[in-house]
């Protein structure tokens, strides 16, 4: 990797801007690296670079050779894994356990990916008998893809993947505050034998390179994960073209507890799901719902689990990292502030390490009881390690509480009884919904996305891989 280039068609070159970006490590607060200040002019030339790839033939090649080349770079991934593992940890500060389980998702995207390439079928459809149709299923062209810093590694793997395998040729722009590991893997992706033009990176600031991307007429479709403020940017740039757009949004995702869970399995998994990453993902369970019956005894268990919490630099490997940055901190203190402003009670927190480096992000994880539903910590999206905890009294109550959010993006559901379990499952308004787990350890094959403020689309599976296709049909009269 050169530091402070953009990376087009297969090279290294310099950002028209001049110009570059500081990387801070979140651990300590320190300037670590520099990336490219790209801006309007190196996404014009990424996006010519991608349509002339795409023109030459990218999207015409069989799907299985397509296949093999994705292939590769899977095993480029795994090749390089420990050092990608250690560059996405401490550009995100998250522990390093963490960091080399997205590394082992972003290859698994590219093996699943490359193994569907082949099996992107059409159907036929039946009509007038003096007809036969068929469907087909065809490359947009150039895609656009805006990733953020949270989970780099997996969400390119998860969306960039899938546009390769499906024949685009792609244009990336990372997040400002965490981009490292993709811009290793550029190289290591022509080295697998992508073609010049195929996979393009184009680092720099949202404002500048994300908004020049999103409304580029040149681009077929666009990709976006992020926050729903930039989601509805992004969505109404690509309008103006009448671009489709996938939105991957934010969420405030519900555990829901019944009170014949099986609560040794749960509670370890509510504490993962809102501590892993800090609290920052998407999906992360950060309300909690819990029957009546149950509610105090969930409460304690929980509260002596958050208080065992240990928060550290990503180096140290603990429960919990630092938050990606210094506003990041602030915006969850705020939540926290208000939360005790409005009297709500602080069952228990976490603790962070003394020896964690001066200047670091770090947030103690927090759990909060008796959240009414309207208040702010049980509506709005905190990106930290916060969970809202309020009781419920009946199956009934648990969907309207669930639901009584603008988000749906993920939901889960801790019961023994089969029959209530499905059907809470599906009255919830979410993309997906987990029984008696939680987020099924990634799930590269499961199809993910939302309803409402958490986006629109689907990625990952091979819905994923489909929706980075257009569908044309073909109407032959044969007599
Ligand atoms: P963000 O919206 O600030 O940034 C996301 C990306 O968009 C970055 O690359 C950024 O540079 C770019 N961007 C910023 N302004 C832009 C603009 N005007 N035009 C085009 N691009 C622009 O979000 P974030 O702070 O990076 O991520 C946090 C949010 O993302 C949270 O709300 C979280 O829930 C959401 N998220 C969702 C998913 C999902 O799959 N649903 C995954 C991860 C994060």
């Amino acid at each position: 990797m050169e530091a402070g280039r953009v990376f087009i068609e297969n090279s290294w070159q310099s950002p028209a801007s001049g110009r570059t970006l500081s990387v801070i490590d979140p651990s300590d607060g320190r300037e670590f690296a520099r990336i490219a200040r790209g801006g309007a002019e190196d996404i014009e030339g990424a996006v010519e670079a991608a349509r002339r790839c795409f023109d030459a033939g990218w999207g015409r090649l069989a799907g299985f050779e397509r296949g093999r080349v994705l292939m590769k770079v899977r095993e480029r991934i795994l090749d390089h894994a420990e050092e990608l593992a250690l560059t996405e940890s401490r550009d995100c500060g998250k522990p390093l356990r963490q960091a080399r389980n997205d590394v082992a998702a972003c290859a698994r995207y590219f093996e699943f990916y490359a193994g569907a390439a082949d099996k992107i079928e059409g159907r036929t459809l039946p009509y007038a008998p003096e007809f036969t149709v068929l469907t087909i299923r065809e490359p947009y062209g150039v895609t656009g893809h805006i990733i953020p810093w949270n989970y780099p590694l997996q969400i390119f793997g998860r969306s960039v993947a899938a546009a390769l395998a499906a024949g685009n040729a792609c244009v990336v722009k990372p997040s400002e505050d965490a981009c490292l590991s993709l811009l290793h893997l550029a190289e290591w992706m022509a080295e697998a034998g992508l073609p010049s033009g195929a996979i393009n990176f184009v680092p720099g600031l949202g404002v500048e390179a994300g908004a020049a991307l999103a409304a580029h007429p040149g681009i077929d479709h666009i990709s976006f994960t992020g926050s729903p403020q930039t989601g509805t940017r992004v969505a109404q740039a690509a309008a103006m073209h009448h671009h489709p757009v996938t939105l991957e949004l934010g969420g405030k995702s519900p555990q829901i507890v019944f009170a014949d869970a099986d609560l040794d399995a749960a509670v370890p998994v509510i504490v993962n799901a809102v501590v892993q990453n800090a609290g920052q993902t998407c999906s992360a369970g950060s309300r909690l719902l819990v029957e009546r019956g149950c509610y105090d005894e969930v409460l304690e268990r929980l509260g002596a689990a958050f208080s065992r919490l240990r928060v550290a630099s990503a180096h140290a490997d603990s429960d919990c990292g630092p938050l990606i940055r210094r506003s990041q901190l602030d915006r969850v203190r705020g939540f926290l502030d208000e939360a005790e402003r409005d009297g709500l009670v602080r069952v228990a927190q976490g603790q962070v390490e003394t020896d964690a480096p001066a200047g670091g992000y770090y947030q103690v994880p927090v759990l909060l009881r008796d959240v009414p539903v309207g208040h702010r910590l049980a509506q709005e999206e905190v990106f930290g390690p916060v969970l809202a905890a309020m009781a419920f009294e009946s199956e009934d109550d648990a969907v309207r509480l669930a639901n009584a959010t603008r988000f749906g993006l993920v939901a889960g559901v801790w019961t023994r009884d089969g029959g209530r379990a499905l059907r809470v499952a599906r009255r919830l308004r979410c993309g997906q919904v987990f029984i008696n787990n939680y987020g099924a350890g990634g799930g590269v094959e499961l199809p993910f996305g939302g309803v409402k403020s958490s986006g629109h689309g689907r990625e990952k599976g091979i819905e994923g891989l489909l929706s980075f296709t257009t569908l044309k049909t073909i109407a032959i009269r044969h007599g």
